[in-house]
């Protein structure tokens, strides 16, 4: 199973979903967020949740958002 990493359009916030899934809900900021590649931002592809999770976590370390989140469960 793919996994990609996106950024919310709504805040900013770098999250993941399953490549194919339709939607997420943003930790955020709660907006349910539609995955589509032509609207929102993917930053990167990852091929198991843990890579995805160290990608989400790696974006955050890099000080592109400041709210706190706990885990990312879908
Ligand atoms: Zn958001």
């Amino acid at each position: 199973m793919n996994y990609i990493v996106f950024i919310c359009p709504r805040c900013g916030l770098a999250r993941y979903a399953k490549e194919g899934q339709k939607t997420a809900k943003c930790l955020g900021c709660g907006y349910q967020i539609q995955i589509n590649p032509q609207k929102i931002r993917i930053i990167a592809k990852a091929e198991n949740m843990e890579e995805a999770i160290n990608i989400v976590k790696f974006y955050k370390i890099r000080g592109k958002h400041s709210l706190e989140f706990s885990r990312a469960d879908d």
